[in-house]
C-alpha cells in the first residue's frame, strides 16, 4: 500500500476544501520494528522535508508572545540528567500569531493560547497552589518571571478575536479550550477559529488513564460544538510555509509547529524543555552534558508523563533535524520549545544557554 492510500478520501476533501494538504513525508517512517532503523528512517526524512519546506515559500507574518509562567519540578525538565538541589525551574508558556498564504487565501492560525485562569483547575496546579495557599495568590504576579493573557497580548499586537481562523496546541496538557472555542451555552472568545487537533490527542482528552490526569484540565474539551473542531489523522500543511507535524512522545497525539519564516525553519513542542534539551552536549547545567555523554544521548527528555520514551525520543531527533542548526548560537537548534525555561535568578544555576524571547517578523494584515 503507497502512503497516498493509507489517507481516507474524505478527510483528504474536506482537508483540501480549507487549503489544508496532508503531508506523506512521514506516512510509514515508523514502522521497522527495530528503534534504531526508526529513527534513522525519521532523521533522513525530517532532512528532505526541511530542505523541501525552505525552497517553498516562507509565512507572512510570525509572532511569539509570552503569556504565563509556572514553576515546574527540575526532575521532569531534564529527565534523570540534572545534578542540582533545584527543586523547581519556571516554564514560560508562549503563544504564536501566523499569518499564511493559503490555496484559499489568507488564513491566521493561533498557536498554545492559554487560558490563564481556566487552566489552574489542572490537578498539577491545583497541587501547587494549594501548597502555596495564600501567599503563592498574593505573589503570583511578582513571583513570575511573566504573568499575561491571550486577550491582552493580542490586543498590544492589534489583532481581533475576529481574525483568529485557527487555534493548535502542540497537545492538551494543562488546556481549558471553553472559553476559546464555546460550549452550547456561550460562544467563544474566537468566533471564527476552528480547532485543529490530533484526533488522537482529542480522543486521549476524552478518556484518560490515572497516569496522564493529573496534567490534563477537568473537562477542558467538553461541549465544544462539533463543527468547530477539525481532528486531523496526519501531518498536514496549513498553507505556505506552516506545517503541524506528528511528534508523539510527550503525549501519545503531540504534534509540532513548524514554520518558515524568512530564510530559517522554527519548530515548536513540549518534548522538550529548552534549547539544551536538543543539544545536551553543548549544556551548561549542571549534569547534563555529562549524562548525554555516558548513555551517548543526543537530546534529552522532558518526563513528566512519558506516555511513551522511544517515540519521543525519535520525534525530538525529527524536530531538532527539521528545524535545523540556530545561526547566532553554533551548536544550537532552532527549536523553541512551547513552554520553554525562562530565565529567573533563583534558578541561574540551572538555566539553559539562551532563551528564545518574544520574536516578531513581518506584518499582519487585517
Ligand atoms: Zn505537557
Amino acid at each position: 500500500m503507497t502512503a497516498k492510500e493509507n489517507i481516507p478520501t474524505s478527510q483528504n476533501n474536506a482537508l483540501t476544501s480549507l487549503g489544508i494538504s496532508v503531508i506523506e513525508d512521514f506516512i510509514g517512517a515508523r514502522s521497522s520494528s527495530r528503534p534504531k532503523e526508526r529513527l534513522e528512517e525519521v532523521r533522513q526524512r525530517a532532512l528532505r522535508f526541511r530542505e523541501r519546506l525552505l525552497a517553498g515559500t516562507p509565512v507572512d507574518y510570525f509572532q511569539s508572545v509570552d503569556i504565563v509562567s509556572a514553576p515546574y519540578p527540575t526532575k521532569y525538565a531534564y529527565l534523570n540528567a540534572v545534578k542540582s538541589l533545584v527543586p523547581f525551574i519556571f516554564l514560560g508558556n508562549r503563544a504564536f500569531i501566523i499569518q499564511f498564504q493559503t490555496s484559499q487565501g489568507k488564513k491566521t492560525l493561533l498557536f498554545g493560547p492559554a487560558d490563564v485562569e481556566g487552566n489552574t483547575k489542572t490537578p498539577f496546579f491545583k497541587l501547587l497552589t494549594d501548597k502555596l495557599g495564600r501567599i503563592g495568590d498574593m505573589t503570583k504576579g511578582k513571583l513570575l518571571p511573566f504573568y499575561s493573557s491571550v486577550e491582552i497580548e493580542l490586543q498590544k499586537a492589534g489583532i481581533s478575536p475576529e481574525s483568529i481562523d485557527y487555534i493548535s496546541y502542540d497537545h492538551l496538557h494543562t488546556q481549558e479550550l471553553r472559553k476559546w472555542m464555546g460550549s452550547s451555552t456561550a460562544p467563544g472568545y474566537f468566533p471564527n477559529a476552528k480547532l485543529l487537533v490530533m484526533r488522537q490527542e482529542w480522543e486521549s482528552a476524552q478518556g484518560l488513564l490515572v497516569t496522564q490526569k493529573k496534567w490534563y484540565c477537568p473537562d477542558g474539551t467538553r461541549d465544544i460544538p462539533a463543527e468547530r473542531v477539525i481532528l486531523l489523522d496526519n501531518s498536514v500543511m496549513l498553507g505556505e510555509g506552516v506545517a503541524l507535524v506528528q511528534t508523539p512522545g510527550h503525549t501519545e497525539g503531540n504534534h509540532s509547529l513548524v514554520v518558515h519564516v524568512n530564510d530559517q525553519i522554527y519548530v515548536s513542542s513540549e518534548n522538550g524543555m529548552s534549547v539544551d534539551s536538543y543539544a545536551p552536549l553543548q549544556s551548561n547545567i549542571p549534569g547534563v552534558k555529562k549524562y548525554a555523554q555516558q548513555f551517548d544521548m543526543e537530546i534529552i527528555l522532558n518526563g513528566n508523563t512519558l506516555e511513551n520514551s522511544i517515540d519521543q525520543y525519535i520525534s525530538m531527533v525529527m524536530e531538532k533535524t527539521i528545524a535545523g542548526p540556530n545561526p547566532d548560537h553554533p551548536g544550537f537548534f532552532n527549536v523553541i520549545s512551547s513552554s520553554e525555561q525562562a530565565h529567573t535568578w533563583h534558578t541561574r544555576t540551572v538555566q539553559p544557554a539562551f532563551r528564545f524571547g518574544q520574536m516578531k517578523v513581518g506584518h499582519f494584515q487585517a
